[in-house]
């Protein structure tokens, strides 16, 4: 994922684009670039790599009230400052920003840009040729813009400015996401709201296959036909102290650091005045009426899903079966005859899964959302959500969403017992306060874990999780942190897997972190929905 910054008002631009694009750093990338108006030119910097290394390129002279930012993650074309965007037209006249893919884009070079010499290789390139050769035909940049996005298959955030028209940035949207932003006399895109806090709290949504016209004064949202929409602005629930790393080195700490107070929110937003559990009625409903769970997710969120599946069995008594979002699409399970999809994303704007969200809403079946983010898109399109409460999550490797996720699941699978009846042998916030308490007394231990990683893990290449039943569904994640954060090769096992074949990798010296966190793994489901308790732990 990367990320999209937009500004046209009467300040300095560099430095709110720039500001914007370290905010959305968390979807990781691997170059970036910005590109201001000035009253003559369009100033483009671009670099491979860190946003501080473009905040070094950018020349404090290039003065701007307008401009675009772009931290791109390639699809099309290696990470290159020539691959990065913005990308401009042949003449130097328009400059474009895009999120997502443009899946024709060989087709459309072919039929409408023969002859123009390009100056990447990326897909996005064609959107910014195809604005210039239209504007030639049309004689008007709105014009061309609606012509070109017209044309575009794929998936689409896109911001371009023109060099002759100083008072526009022209927006589309479809599948990836983007906000516009409202302020006094400046208006922001931006596709997430923690980019652009700072200017504003003030948000519209762009719905799929929509353009705006974005002055100073006014976002003008249209279909692509023409039609003005209207629409109004929401108010982005985040704190700005929650965004700002503080003392620490880095964020990812900082997160990790934040898990006791989240656990201890969660407790607080999922309990009534009774100190009973308080879910939405809806969901209540949702999970009472489906036959089966289909939990939809990728990554850390995955491995969320395969821990919650345990709870959901084990306690509400629901078949629970959880999928990878980009295998799903191409790879549809049998589906029960009422199912309910389960849709876990910290930032709610996951592509794979929307995707998903998308086809199963079209079937007609009904969708829960587990988000960070409640005015996410898949927040916006299911029909309910729980929220994480976890605040901003900026560092790429999830920590303290993925716990808040588990703890999320576990209330609902709780609450779903509760309603049918299951009488709990423990009190669930209970137990929640305790995990808040011990990641607490985790955290604390940072000296003993270093220095357990430096004479453990400082050269390995790779390493080896091992765990059996939730503990193994968590050595998962283990083995995806320790690759993502430290670049060495991980992976997580089933306890009794790793002798069949992959033991002949373990070697003197290769660590093995064994993962024997619960008293007792050998326990059946312990309630089956029909009503009937069955023995409890065997
Ligand atoms: N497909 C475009 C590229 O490779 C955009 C990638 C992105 O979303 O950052 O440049």
């Amino acid at each position: 994922m990367c990320g999209i910054v937009g500004y046209i008002g009467y300040n300095d631009t560099k430095d709110i684009l720039l500001n914007g694009l370290e905010k959305l750093e968390y979807r990781g990338y691997d170059s970036a670039g910005i590109a201001v108006l000035d009253r003559e030119d369009i100033n483009l910097f671009k670099v491979k790599g860190r946003i501080a290394a473009l905040r070094k390129r950018v020349d404090e002279k290039a003065d701007s009230t307008m401009g675009i930012g772009h931290t791109r993650w390639a699809t099309h074309g290696e990470p290159s400052a020539e691959n990065a965007h913005p990308h401009q037209s042949a003449s130097g006249r328009f400059a474009v920003v895009h999120n997502g893919v443009i899946e024709n884009y060989q087709d459309l070079k072919r039929d409408y840009l023969d002859g123009v010499t390009f100056g990447s290789v990326t897909d996005t390139e064609v959107i910014v040729q195809l604005v210039e050769k239209n504007a030639e035909t049309y004689g008007d940049t709105a014009e061309a813009f609606r012509q070109t996005i017209s044309l575009l298959k794929g998936s689409y955030a896109i911001g371009l400015i023109d060099q002759e028209d100083g008072d526009t940035i022209y927006v589309a949207k479809n599948k990836s996401p983007l906000l516009v932003g409202l302020g006094d006399g400046f208006n922001v895109i931006a596709s997430d709201a923690m980019a652009t806090l700072k200017e504003t709290d003030q948000y519209l949504e762009i719905y799929d296959h929509e353009i705006v016209l974005l002055n100073r004064n006014f976002a003008e949202v249209q279909k692509l036909d023409g039609t003005a929409v209207n629409r109004r602005p929401f108010t982005a629930q985040i704190d700005v102290s929650d965004t700002e790393k503080g003392t620490y080195p880095h964020f990812m700490l900082k997160e990790i650091d934040e898990q006791p107070f989240v656990m201890r929110r969660i407790i607080q937003e999922y309990q009534d005045e009774q100190d009973n559990l308080k879910l939405d009625q809806n969901v209540r409903c949702a999970m009472k009426a489906c036959d089966r769970i289909y939990i939809i997710a990728a990554g850390t969120s995955y491995h969320a899903g395969l821990v919650g599946k345990q709870f959901l069995e084990k306690m509400a008594g629901i078949p629970v079966e959880v999928h990878v979002a980009s295998e799903f699409s191409y790879n549809m399970p049998l589906l029960s005859e009422n199912p309910l999809f389960v849709f876990i994303s910290q930032s709610g704007e996951t592509a794979d899964s929307r995707s998903v969200l998308v086809k199963i809403k079209e079937m007609g079946h009904p969708a829960l959302t587990i988000t960070n983010v409640p005015g996410s898109t898949l927040s916006r399109e299911s029909d309910d959500t729980l929220h994480l409460h976890a605040g901003p999550e900026i560092a790429v490797a999830s920590t303290k969403a993925y716990t808040a996720q588990i703890a999320v699941l576990a209330i609902l699978a709780v609450d779903t017992a509760q309603a049918t009846g299951l009488e709990l042998d423990f009190d669930p916030m209970q137990e929640l306060a305790i995990v808040a308490n011990a990641m607490e007394a985790l955290t604390d231990q940072k000296e003993t874990i270093e220095e357990l990683v430096r004479d453990n893990l400082g050269t390995t290449r790779n390493a080896f999780f091992i765990g059996r039943s939730t503990d193994y569904f968590v050595c998962l994640e283990g083995a995806l942190k320790l690759k993502e954060i430290s670049y060495i090769q991980a992976e997580g096992f089933a306890g009794g897997e790793l002798k069949h074949g992959t033991i002949a990798l373990i070697e003197e010296g290769t660590p093995v972190i064994a993962l024997a966190t619960q008293e007792d793994v050998n326990y059946a489901i312990r309630r089956q929905r029909t009503g009937s308790c069955c023995t409890g732990r065997q």
